[in-house]
């Protein structure tokens, strides 16, 4: 893998692509956590005194009115007082003005760059990834080092682009998430994958590629529903994703041994977290309820097939964790996980932001923040931002 510690950077007019894509509210940094994580990249390009020419996309600019809720400049500010020095910023991605302020930059000096998304504006330029628009942001600088993973499954022409008229590296968060992810390469035995979130056909590519490498595969959530119809019980209200049925018999068939699926769950009558919940077994669920979580027999049951796991992946929380009442039991085999010192891998938002809530983001192996580069690494698809840098 080459990293930025692997390219000649000393002195040299250095473009990082980095993941500001932070939530703002009222023109506010909400959580900057995103800024944190890619500061090592950035200090080290500093002790290496680079001109520094960062660039990032913040959410979907689709009309003139998302430019101005996404403009990049709060990052400026915010990336000011993390780094105690001043940050150069241009309202500009193309022309005089900032290639005006690129052409200032003395050795040390960071200059941002506006939100990569306003070019989608004319014709999606950034998105689909304009080979002019590429070339044109890769003669601005000398070196380039990808170190925005949430990217990394899209061909854009801040990442590919870019890379395919410059030397290019990666940067250290890209280099720690494809280290962590390497574990699924060749996984260690036993090795167990657990399932949740809402609907099957999200993650039939990932069923499709852990099932043959993985030793179980445990399923919960919303999404366990379909399987359990497509054996034939009856689900109720609770979930179900009809297109995926055929799909959940195949598999319950050619893995049956594999395939570890909730004998219990939380019912109850409405989609709210207001009403009380019963405990039932998967086989006493009645037409009008809805199961919202696994049960208590199904953690147990999880927890046996998980004791003494060498790598566990999870993708997707077990129930609907928004609602007080139903995250408890995702919490409580997170909970099991850490307490156990398995190996695990959190793979994408909603179980990264459900262990983050819970306190156990921090005591997990890896908690990956890539979203859908995570999802499309577990596919054991190529993700093109890596591809075009290897
Ligand atoms: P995903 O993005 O596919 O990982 O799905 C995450 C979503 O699945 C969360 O918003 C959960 O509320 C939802 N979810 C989990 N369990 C259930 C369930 N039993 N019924 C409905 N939705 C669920």
């Amino acid at each position: 893998m080459k990293t930025v510690r692997d390219i000649d950077i000393k002195n040299k007019k250095v473009i990082i692509r980095c993941d500001f894509n932070v939530p703002i509210k009222d023109g506010k940094i909400v959580d900057d956590t995103r800024i944190v994580e890619a500061l090592p990249t950035i200090k080290y390009c500093l002790e290496k005194d680079c001109k520094i020419i960062l660039m990032s996309h913040l959410g979907r600019v689709k009309e003139e009115a998302d430019l101005e809720k996404n403009n990049l400049a709060p990052v400026a500010d915010r990336l000011s007082k993390l780094l105690e020095k001043d940050i150069l910023f241009s309202e500009k991605t193309r022309g005089e003005e900032l290639e005006e302020l690129v052409n200032s930059l003395e050795s040390g000096d960071i200059l941002l760059v506006q939100n990569t998304r306003y070019e989608d504006l004319d014709g999606k330029k950034e998105s689909s990834n304009d080979p002019e628009l590429g070339k044109y942001w890769a003669s601005l600088g000398e070196v380039f080092i990808n170190d925005a993973f949430g990217t990394v499954h899209r061909a854009h022409a801040s990442n590919v682009g870019i890379a395919s008229h410059l030397p290019a590296a990666f940067g250290f968060l890209i280099e720690k998430e494809l280290k962590a992810l390497s574990i699924l390469d060749e996984p260690e035995h036993p090795f167990v994958v657990v399932l949740g979130g809402a609907k099957v056909t999200d993650k039939i590519g990932v069923i499709e590629n852990l099932v043959t490498k993985a030793d179980k595969i445990l399923i919960g959530g919303g999404m366990a529903f379909t399987f359990l119809k497509a054996q034939g019980n009856e689900i109720g209200k609770s979930l179900l994703d009809e297109e995926s049925i055929d799909f959940c018999t195949k598999v319950l068939k050619d893995y049956n041994d594999k395939i570890v699926l909730p004998v219990d769950c939380a019912v109850t009558n409405e989609y709210t977290n207001d009403e009380e919940y019963r405990l039932k077994d998967i086989n006493e669920i009645s037409s009008d309820e809805m199961g919202l979580d696994i049960g208590e027999k199904t953690v147990k049951l999880f927890e046996e097939t998980l004791k003494g796991a060498a790598i566990v992946v999870w993708n997707g929380p077990l129930g609907v964790y928004e609602f007080e009442k139903y995250k408890k039991n995702t919490d409580e085999l997170l909970k099991y996980i850490v307490d156990n010192n398995i190996k695990t891998l959190l793979g994408g938002g909603d179980i990264v932001a459900a262990a983050t809530t819970a306190g156990y983001k921090d005591k997990v192996y890896h908690a990956s923040t890539g979203g859908g580069a995570t999802l499309e690494y577990l596919e054991g698809k190529k993700l093109p931002g890596i591809e075009a840098i290897k």
